[in-house]
């Protein structure tokens, strides 16, 4: 028998009254997303549920994109069934003949949102109760936790049958918190910030500086890669690609190298700002770690953040690196941040970066710059494209060698 569809509980937005049907709606357009790579896939959502409908589609790859996706509280793999009651018998038998193994317990627990059907659900427990054992006759019952919970719902349109209940990832939805900006570099950190904000359901845009000809396509793609993995977690990105060669060479050219850093770091942080603000972000997020490197001292913290009032959030500020590399290999960015791809910043990075900048030497240094002019120019540039999930190389194997 072939699953036919997945049923989806919802996490924390059941807390939240009156804002229950934005977060619904929030998140069944973020499954659409994520499942946008399973073409014959459809979405619906209900104040209660959520339905994603198979059409064919084989249920384990698209289990674990949802197992992915933030605002999932946990789903159950669903078969449709004829409603009626020789239907429900033949369904749970065959259910029961598949999957029980010598000593599993069981249980059916039966629902009716259909009150004309013609059993209730106690009638429904007993007859479906005396079928499984009809198939199996030493299998036992256990009302509480068995092995096996056969559930079984009555619905208006059909009868669903469902065994398994897989943990989703918890959270909320992505986009239920508002638009924050990731600046996103290539490294190890950021991509593990962004997805910690998409946890508490920021919508992320993420911002990268890239400084061509110093830096390579090669690092580019690579930031655009990273954006990708952290589709699975609540649908589409926006990647905001800044122009910053000319910034980076008025600051080697007129800055004295110890500075080269901070100046770097606060252009960075203004033109952040400025795009988050044409954008309608609230927040910018970004991947400092204390005491990781000259850039990230408080002292460097401080000076940087003194161009903006905006709230930077810092969802790796206090883990130690192995922490962060763990959390790197679970959402599967580590393989890709590691490559080697030199960043505009390791490129103009000078041997001695300052760790404690004063902020008076900072304006005064950048006094010799036109700042706003710059500012400008990079945020006119900027390059603005939708990312999309992608299907894993593997699942594009699998149906390759299908087809043939
Ligand atoms: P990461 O691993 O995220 O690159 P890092 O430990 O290498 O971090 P830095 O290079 O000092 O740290 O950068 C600190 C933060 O500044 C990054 O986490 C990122 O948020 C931001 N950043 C650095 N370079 C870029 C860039 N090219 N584009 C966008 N943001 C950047
Ligand atoms: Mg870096």
């Amino acid at each position: 028998m072939q699953y036919s569809e997945i049923m989806i509980r919802y996490g924390e937005l059941s807390t939240k009254g009156k804002n229950r049907m934005r977060f619904i709606t929030k998140l069944r357009t973020n499954i659409q997303d994520v499942l946008s790579i399973y073409p014959a896939v459809k979405v619906m959502a209900d104040r209660d549920r959520a339905h994603v409908y198979l059409h064919g589609t084989d249920y384990k790859p698209v289990a674990e994109s949802l197992k992915q996706i933030f605002g999932i509280q946990n789903f159950s793999p669903s078969y449709k069934i004829e409603k009626s009651v020789p239907a429900l018998i033949a369904a749970v038998q065959a259910i029961m003949l598949d999957i029980y193994q010598e000593g599993m317990t069981f249980k059916v627990s039966s629902k009716r949102s259909d009150h004309d059907f013609e059993l209730d659900s106690r009638e429904l427990n007993q007859t479906l109760g005396n079928a499984v054992f009809e198939a199996i006759p030493t299998v036992q019952v256990k009302m509480k936790a068995p092995d096996i919970d056969l559930r079984v719902e009555i619905r208006k349109e059909a009868a669903y049958i469902s065994y398994e209940t897989i943990r989703g990832a918890g959270g909320l939805p992505v986009g239920t918190s508002g638009k924050g900006m990731l600046m996103l570099s290539g490294g190890i950190d950021s991509p593990v910030a962004g997805y910690l904000a998409l946890k508490r359901g920021v919508d992320i845009e993420a911002v990268h500086f890239a400084s061509p000809p110093y830096t390579s396509p090669g690092a580019l793609k690579k930031a655009q890669d990273l954006t990708r993995k952290l589709t699975k977690f609540g649908g589409n990105i926006q990647f905001i690609e800044v122009p910053f060669t000319e910034i980076q060479e008025e600051i080697k050219a007129k800055a004295p190298e110890a500075y080269l850093m901070t100046l770097t770091r606060r252009f960075m942080m203004r033109i952040t700002d400025r795009i988050r603000k044409e954008r309608g972000g609230l927040v910018i997020i970004n991947g400092e770690s204390l005491g990781q490197v000259a850039s990230q001292t408080l002292e460097s913290m401080q000076a940087i953040n003194a161009v903006t009032n905006t709230p930077v959030i810092r969802p790796v500020v206090t883990m130690d690196k192995l922490e962060i590399i763990d959390i790197a290999e679970k959402i599967d960015t580590f393989e890709i941040s590691i490559q080697p791809f030199e960043d505009c910043c390791t490129i103009f990075a000078p041997d001695r970066p300052k760790t404690n900048p004063k902020i008076k030497n900072v304006e005064q240094y950048e006094s010799r710059l036109d700042v706003e002019g710059l500012v400008k120019r990079a945020v006119s540039g900027i390059m603005v494209t939708e990312i999309t999930p992608q299907a894993e190389q593997d699942e594009v194997d699998e149906w390759i060698s299908d087809l043939l």
